[in-house]
């Protein structure tokens, strides 16, 4: 089922370079949501909306909120969600996540935008995360130039590789929450928060 209008999303977003997740990133994201019986999501990066609309068309009774600073992918995930039909479950916000307040509780985040700010999305909207709610952060290992640094050529890159990997260290000393990291995709992390069990 509509797996011809997500090809065409695909086929977009390598035409007009449009970082969307790989696949295998999306499967272990769709599989978690299902595990987990997710119904509320918050994304921080639409892009042109290929990842909410994959989660949106797991279950009838998903809901998603993302947000997405630039007007032409806006516009474009605008025209992809009503082509699935989805405008009563996906809310596409545009706006710079950084600049607005959300009141919802969500039961995941999944932070999938700008790699630089990773540490800033997570304290920000960690007050809309449910009490047992996760938060998935995408591109953690970002091209594998996360473990691999020799291969950085430009500073900017640098730079951008020591900010995730900064992130990588405050979700380890996080002690409010309990994040596992997985080789899958470009590298995904999940973070729940603790209970008086852990
Ligand atoms: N989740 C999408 C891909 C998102 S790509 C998918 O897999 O299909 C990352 C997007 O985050 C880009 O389109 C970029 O414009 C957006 N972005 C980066 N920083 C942002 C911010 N501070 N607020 C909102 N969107 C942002
Ligand atoms: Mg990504």
């Amino acid at each position: 089922m509509n797996s011809k209008e997500i090809k065409q999303i695909e086929k977009y977003a390598e035409e007009y370079n449009i970082p969307i997740m790989e696949r295998s990133g999306l499967r272990f994201l769709i599989e978690y949501i299902k595990k987990h019986n997710i119904k509320n999501i918050l994304e921080i990066g639409s892009a042109i909306g290929y990842t909410a609309i994959n989660m949106a068309l797991i279950d009838k009774d998903i809901h998603v909120t993302t947000i997405e600073r630039d007007n032409e992918r806006y516009f474009e995930a605008l025209k992809n969600v009503k082509a699935f039909g989805l405008e009563k479950r996906i809310t596409l916000v545009l706006a710079d996540a950084l600049n607005i307040e959300l009141e919802n509780k969500f039961d995941l985040i999944f932070i999938d935008a700008a790699k630089g700010q990773y540490i800033n999305f997570f304290e920000k909207f960690s007050d809309n995360l449910k009490e047992e709610g996760s938060i998935i952060t995408d591109n953690i290992s970002f091209h594998g130039l996360v473990e691999r640094p020799e291969l950085i050529e430009s500073k900017n890159l640098k730079q951008l590789v020591d900010k995730i990997k900064k992130y990588i260290e405050f979700l380890k000393s996080n002690d409010k929450y309990i994040t596992k990291f997985y080789k899958i995709g470009d590298g995904i992390s999940v973070s729940r928060k603790k209970d008086k069990d852990d």
